[in-house]
This record gives structure tokens, sequence and C-alpha cells, in this order.
């Protein structure tokens, strides 16, 4: 089992964290050290989320500046940095999507843009957000034009309009959270051949990769649904009871 190994720079002493009690001196993070490394857990797409939540709980004290009340301004600055920085990597690592995003950057040092093809799996939603999309926009566009008073009251006459527009975005945004939990169901499998020889795991990398694309082309839909439905819930609708 990998745990974090770190070595304190004063004392030689092995430390499961970059703080060393013998010596009271926070030990610098190397260059290059990685989330995966930060919490000493193996660089892969499925991760022991108990072992992720015991190892933060146990460096979350460690590092924790109250705890630390001896040290002096620069330490204790170093001791909240080492802090937050736990902080980052276990957000991050935790979230499936998030860490799915993070490997493969991590993987190809940011040197792989992400395709802006749509993703096959994700072609029948695209159509169906679209067309969502375009409906809720032809009627924000008739919300927003000047009306004359006849018009208005005809528009909001017709207020069923709105919630019907509110209720397929609100469908496509659940079609957009059930593809991304089908989309990461996939993790297991692409984790069981990540250590496999050669073809194996090269057939891993690029099935995470085409992961990531499809995550982040959710995340886009969803993104644009959202944004419409806030827009909806904006119009307001002349008051017919008023003189
Ligand atoms: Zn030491």
């Amino acid at each position: 089992m990998e745990t974090l190994q770190v070595k304190c720079q004063s004392c030689n002493r092995q430390l499961s964290s970059f703080f060393c009690r013998e010596c009271r001196t926070v030990v610098p993070v190397p260059r290059g050290v990685d989330y995966f490394r930060y919490l000493g857990l193996p660089q892969r797409p499925q991760i022991d989320a108990d072992r992720l939540e015991q190892t933060y709980l146990r460096l979350s004290q460690e590092y924790h500046p109250d705890r630390h009340p001896d040290l002096d301004p620069e330490q204790h600055a170093a001791i909240l940095q080492r802090s937050a920085l736990l902080n980052q990597a276990y957000a991050c690592l935790k979230e499936p999507k998030q860490r799915v995003q993070y490997l493969v950057e991590l993987l190809t040092q940011g040197e792989r843009s992400a395709s802006h093809a749509i993703p096959p799996a994700v072609a029948t939603l695209f159509r169906q957000v679209q067309t969502a999309l375009s409906e809720a926009d032809g009627y924000l566009c008739e919300a927003e034009r000047p009306k004359s008073t006849l018009e208005a009251a005809a528009f909001a006459l017709g207020s069923g309009e709105r919630e019907r527009h509110a209720k397929a975005l609100a469908h496509c945004h659940e079609a957009t959270h059930a593809q991304q939990d089908e989309a990461l169901a996939q993790l297991a499998e692409i984790d069981a051949l990540w250590d496999q020889p050669g073809e194996q795991s090269e057939e891993a990398f690029h099935r995470l990769a085409a992961l990531a694309d499809t995550l982040s082309y959710l995340d886009r839909l969803e993104a644009q649904v959202h944004e419409r439905l806030v827009k909806l819930r904006m119009v307001t609708l002349p008051n017919l009871a008023r003189p």
C-alpha cells in the first residue's frame, strides 16, 4: 500500500506528512508533486474513498495551524499553505468528474486540448438540449420585445408557455446528469485496465481522455441549460389585475 513518504530535510527522518514533529518544521513540497502524491495515493482513475477520507482527516489535523501555536511567522505561513493545498487536493480527488479531468491533464502535462467534436455518447442528448434551448430563446426574445398594452396582455395570458419551457429545460438538466452518471460508470472498467501491460493500459488512457471530453461537453450543455432556466425565471409577466 502506497502511503505518503516524506523526508525531513533537517533530521532525515522518514515522515508521513510535510511536517516534522521532531524539528517542529514544515517540510518543503518538492517540485512536481501532484495531488495524488501530496495525499500518498496511487495515480489512477479510481481511488479508495475510505483511504482518501482517512488520509485527509489525518493530514488536516497535522497541518491545522491551531495545533502549532509555537511556529514563527514564516513557518506559520508555510503550514497554512500546506493546509490550503490539502483542501484543494482533497476537493479535486474526491469528485470523480474533477479527478478524471485532473488526471488527464496531469498525464498529458496540459499539452492535450479537448476535442470540440460532439462525443458520440452525447449526440442524442445534444439534439434534445438544442431544441429546448432554441425554443426557450424564442420565448425569451418575445418576452424582451417592447409590446403594446394589448400584446402585453396576450403575452401574460399565455403564462403557461413559460412553465412549458422551464419544464423542458429541467428535463434536459436531469438528462445531462443521468448521462454524466452513465459516463462515470465506466471508471471501474478503465481503472481495471490501468496497470495492464502495453496496449491495454494505452486503451485505458484513451478511454479516460474520451471520458474527460464527454464530461466537459456535458458541463457546457448543463451550463447553457442552467443559464436559460435563470433567464426564464427572470421574465416578469405584466400584472393583468392592475388598472
Ligand atoms: Zn525533522
